[in-house]
């Protein structure tokens, strides 16, 4: 156990267990193998000597932060990078042994300094404030990051003042620069290109004004996702992506399926107030109940139809909290604890995500799989 000397907030083991026993049929299955070619195939892109971030922010964008990092490391990642210090710890504590860089998801003082010491972390640091904070705590000399805002509006030093930060970094004695980074804002307007290579431009200067006044910087980093599906031209010595680690036009889906099963299936007969029903019912109508609703996130996550014994069902009104209701009129057999998919494949029939994203309008697919919630099982296909 990691003796941290702030209270952490961690479920109760007893609890821990009653929810692996128990919890809902709901699963969440990933494809390891998918997300791992994706990293060979970017490995293979940028060549042996660029060192590769693969960036987990946002628990692996919602497919589970250890069982990503394992496969993107085995893959041919060097490093990790990502936003959230506990998530950095965990990986730690799971044995996870590379190089990690936190983008600064806490303000630096003197309990966070300590973990980034004791955990071996690489920090980012940003403002004055940030420097403060190693030069009053750190026993030091720790290796870190420099972030550049290169005009995007985002985190980060500010690129006109950026070379002199870097020197005074450097010349702390308390850390060491190992990374200068930035992470350009790249639209889908007409003038992104154009728009990247001022950033770009930008941001070389920042590294150049360092380097004149006597700090090396041995890895820069720029190339997120959008920028490397744009160009190689801007690798420099590092790349980080995130999103792009999980979908291709090469590589399949990590998105492997969403499912349940049904619970209870009955008829239904309305006699009275035949307006106030959630549905239109009808006679003869057979309807499912599935231990699933919009608490899991299936709101966002179902094309309005499910796949029960290989057949195609209609949801029925909207998904209740824990609950949704499919009409099982046309699968005369259904029955209690037969397989509902809401992704995924079933006896030849198939509900793709890129099915539910036009349905719900989501365009990237990383962001359909942040809209599984918590309370769903995460299950990984074996990465063979
Ligand atoms: C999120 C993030 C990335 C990765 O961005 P993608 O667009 O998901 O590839 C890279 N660098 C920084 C600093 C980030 O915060």
């Amino acid at each position: 156990m990691t003796d941290l000397s702030r209270p952490v907030a961690r479920p109760a083991r007893a609890s821990d267990q009653v929810r692996v026993a128990y919890t809902r049929p709901n699963t969440f299955e990933i494809d390891l193998k998918a997300i791992g070619d994706r990293a060979r195939e970017i490995r293979a892109a940028i060549g042996p000597s660029v060192k590769f971030f693969a960036t987990l922010k946002a628990d692996a964008y919602g497919f589970g932060l250890l069982p990503v990092a394992k496969t993107v490391l085995a893959a041919g990642a060097d490093a990790i990078s990502l936003v959230n210090l506990a998530d950095a710890v965990i990986l730690r504590e799971a044995g996870i042994e590379c190089p990690i860089l936190v983008y600064a998801g806490s303000a630096l003082d003197r309990h966070t300094v300590e973990a980034h010491e004791r955990f071996r972390l690489m920090p980012t640091l940003y403002n004055e404030e940030s420097l403060h904070a190693f030069v009053r705590y750190s026993k030091g000399p720790l290796d870190c990051a420099v972030k550049v805002d290169i005009g995007q509006a985002r985190l980060g030093i500010p690129a006109e003042a950026a070379g002199e930060f870097i020197v005074r970094v450097a010349k702390s004695g308390k850390l060491r620069i190992a990374v200068v980074n930035a992470h350009p804002y790249v639209s889908s307007g007409r003038n992104a290109s154009e728009a990247l290579r001022w950033q770009f431009s930008r941001f070389e200067k920042a590294c150049a004004d360092a380097k004149i006044r006597g700090v090396t910087i041995p890895i820069r980093v720029l190339a997120s996702s959008k920028v490397l599906r744009l160009t190689s031209k801007m690798n420099l010595e590092g790349i980080d992506p995130g999103q792009g680690l999980f979908a291709s036009a090469q590589t399949r889906s990590p998105f492997h399926a969403l499912r349940s099963e049904l619970i209870q299936v009955k008829a239904l007969k309305r006699d009275a107030h035949p307006d106030e029903t959630p549905f239109p019912v009808h006679d003869g109508m057979r309807i499912g109940i599935v231990p699933i609703g919009y608490s899991d996130g299936l709101n966002r996550l179902n094309a309005g139809i499910a796949l029960v014994r290989g057949q195609r069902v209609p949801i029925l009104a909207q998904p209740s909290l824990e609950y949704t209701r499919l009409d099982l009129t046309g699968v005369p057999n259904a029955c209690v604890g037969d397989e509902v998919i809401f992704i995924g494949k079933q006896a030849g029939e198939e509900i793709s995500a890129a099915e539910v994203m036009a349905v719900r309008e989501i365009t990237r697919l990383p962001d359909l799989a942040l809209e599984v919630k918590a309370t769903m099982r995460r299950a990984y296909l074996p990465d063979a």
